[in-house]
């Protein structure tokens, strides 16, 4: 099983961090876990077409991570040559938000069905909400959804995908918590978005000092992973973005409270489970 960083930027635009997303490779599937700003960039970056995403799971419905859910569904469909439904699987409010969507694109769907003649069908999008259990199954492959605190962002899912004999745990934004133990629990891999709680909290912006509240911060996903028996934790979504130089300190706090393997993600950073 394969893990590639797709994107690991936040909110804030980014020339080097694409928007939060994260693509799992496995038993010949390509699962995308959410889709941030510039995903399919970066999934052409890691050679994955759009019409190869076999399913796209979302951990919640926040901006950053959701962008470019609309381009996923319009390019795979637009590369499609029969109907072929984009799975999406996401926590309570995934069918609304993707009708909502979908609703956006009206106009666009209706000037591409019109133009080409072999396009006679609209954008097909199954979509199935979680909260706890078996949320994906395939090829052998299980992913179960694991409830997360992201609070006040609710519902928030995390994924634990099964499969090929090893376990990688794909947590989201959340601060610890019953569900995100049970969710990493003796996981080969540990994907945690993080923040410098010690950096941010000395920002007097106060909009800035809100996401001190729902996220995990460096030494929390390491005890986190420390405590739930992990091989390896990969830090993502840093908050604020790692200065060329400072990687050495994300690392080092964590390992304050972790000693497995740590890594800082970048955009298109692959690692085998
Ligand atoms: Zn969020
Ligand atoms: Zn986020």
């Amino acid at each position: 099983m394969f893990v590639t960083t797709l994107g690991t930027g936040s909110p804030m635009p980014d020339p080097n961090r694409a928007g939060p997303a994260t693509l799992v490779q496995t038993a010949g599937q390509n699962l995308l876990f959410d889709a941030g700003r510039g995903v399919l960039m970066r999934c052409a970056g890691a050679m994955v077409a759009p019409a190869m995403i076999n399913a796209m799971l979302l951990t919640h419905l926040h901006s950053d991570h959701t962008t470019d859910v609309n381009d996923v569904i319009t390019t795979k469909w637009i590369n499609s040559f029969v109907p072929t439904p984009t799975i999406i699987v996401g926590p309570l409010g995934t069918q609304r938000f993707i009708d909502r969507t979908l609703a956006t694109l009206e106009d666009d769907i209706s000037y591409r069905v019109h133009h080409h003649a072999d396009l006679t069908w609209e954008p097909l999008c199954e979509v199935t909400e979680v909260s706890d259990g078996l949320a994906y199954e395939a090829e052998g492959i299980k992913i179960f959804a694991f409830p997360t605190d992201h609070a006040p962002v609710h519902p928030t899912v995390g994924y634990r995908i099964e499969s090929e004999g090893k376990v990688v745990a794909i947590a989201g934004d959340t601060v610890p918590c019953e569900g995100l133990d049970r969710l990493c629990k003796d996981a080969d891999l540990y994907v945690q978005t993080v923040i410098r709680d010690d950096i941010v909290k000395n920002i007097p912006i106060p909009r800035l000092l809100d996401i001190l509240d729902y996220h995990s911060s460096v030494s929390q996903a390491a005890q986190t992973a420390a405590k739930n028996n992990v091989k390896t934790l990969i830090l993502t979504h840093p908050v604020p973005a790692p200065q060329p130089g400072t990687e050495g300190e994300w690392i080092a706090m964590a390992q304050e409270h972790f000693s497995g393997t740590i890594l800082l993600a970048e955009d298109l950073m692959r690692v085998e489970a």
